[in-house]
């Protein structure tokens, strides 16, 4: 038999085995209680570098607040980056509104079931097509992510490098070559949990209860450990901060971000780029416009981008008086003074600056 047939062979001795060990053992998901092509869709964008279980409580107050695409088309931005406020990747919130705009504009409101209709929306990949094509709609489609690329690699101990995108392309057709016509949606959430809760990263799969250890050749070869393989990524770059939370008054100064680029037009506390000692701390505030009454270091805190690490130093400054010559703030339309109050409510501060955000509401007193 040739390579390929014995692939496909095994392949499709895979299909009942995890359906049954589906059937005892999935996962339950909130999403999953009703499967609309909304809720799936919210749910897989959501889940693109969220933990399953951060995302839980995102998802109910997103789905309170905006429970059928016409509210997620029609709601003002910064209620959308508001709710989506630590989850991150806030583009994904952008072009779910920007899908869901376009989904009222030219479906009526409803999810279109073709599947190049669905991959034609914004911000929805191969990946997510397949799941709401397939989870909502019952069609033969595969949804092939990280998890199914490194069953797959292990399965069928393939040494290909499963950073390859043309890999994805080629387990997508082999996949659609035995998904059963029935439960194509259950076949593709069996593969998502295995890879979620058994065939595991980090070359700790749980072997002994997998219902494909009968069949899997990396399992019989004694291979779990070196599959998959994967290139390792670029290295990321470290950009150094110090992050400023400047009182005045009973405000605070936050800025927005460029509308292009990293965080793009979401709010942040000001920050100068390197890590500034107290004296030069002091002549920034000055320059943004604030005589600094009283200045405090706070503790240093780092967040890491996909390709990019932060690494910050904080300082919280108390100032009861403005310098005599307009400084940033008053000149830049970007800068503005707020409530701790007002910036809970309005102005979404990204996670990368979690470490500070408890800082703008701490009192004299404190
Ligand atoms: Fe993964 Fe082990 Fe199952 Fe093979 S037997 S698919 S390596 S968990």
């Amino acid at each position: 038999m040739s390579e390929k047939k014995q692939d496909k062979t095994l392949l499709k001795a895979m299909v009942s085995p995890l359906l049954t060990w589906y059937g005892e053992h999935k996962r339950s998901l909130p999403w999953r209680d009703d499967p609309s092509p909304y809720h799936v869709w919210v749910s897989e964008i959501m889940l693109q570098q969220t933990r399953v279980e951060a995302v839980k409580g995102y998802y109910a107050r997103f789905l309170a607040e905006l429970p059928r695409i016409a509210d997620l088309a029609s709601v003002p931005e910064e209620k959308l980056l508001k709710l989506w406020e630590g989850l991150g990747y806030y583009n994904r919130a952008r072009n779910l509104q920007k899908a869901a705009q376009k989904i009222v504009e030219e479906y009526a409101g409803e999810m279109p079931e073709d599947y190049e209709e669905i991959l034609a929306l914004p911000g929805i990949g191969v990946y997510t097509a397949g799941a709401i094509a397939s989870i909502a709609y019952h069609q033969p489609v595969a949804a092939v992510d990280g998890n199914v690329l490194r069953v797959f690699a292990r399965y069928l101990a393939d040494p290909t490098d499963i950073s390859d995108e043309s890999l994805k392309k080629q387990r997508k057709a082999e996949i659609e070559a035995v998904i059963p016509g029935e439960h194509p949606g259950i076949f593709n959430q069996a593969l998502m949990d295995l890879g979620a809760m058994i065939c595991l990263p980090n070359g700790e799969p749980k072997c002994a209860e997998c219902p494909l250890k009968k069949k899997c050749r990396a399992y019989l070869e004694q291979r779990t450990a070196e599959l998959p393989v994967k290139a390792p990524k670029a290295k990321r770059r470290i950009e150094e901060k110090t992050v400023f939370v400047i009182q005045y008054q009973d405000k605070v100064l936050i800025r927005k971000r460029p509308t292009k680029g990293l965080l793009a037009g979401l709010y942040e506390l000001p920050a100068a780029a390197g890590h500034l000692s107290k004296k030069d701390a002091l002549v920034y505030v000055e320059e943004l416009g604030f005589e600094p009454l009283h200045i405090e270091g706070l503790p240093d805190s780092k967040h890491i981008f996909s390709h990019l690490e932060w690494r910050m130093k904080g300082y919280l400054v108390r100032a009861d008086e403005l310098v005599p010559k307009p400084g940033a703030w008053q000149t830049d339309a970007n800068c503005r003074m707020e409530t701790p109050e007002s910036i809970d409510a309005d102005y979404p501060i990204p996670s990368a600056f979690a470490a500070y955000a408890p800082y703008i509401r701490k009192k004299k007193e404190d």
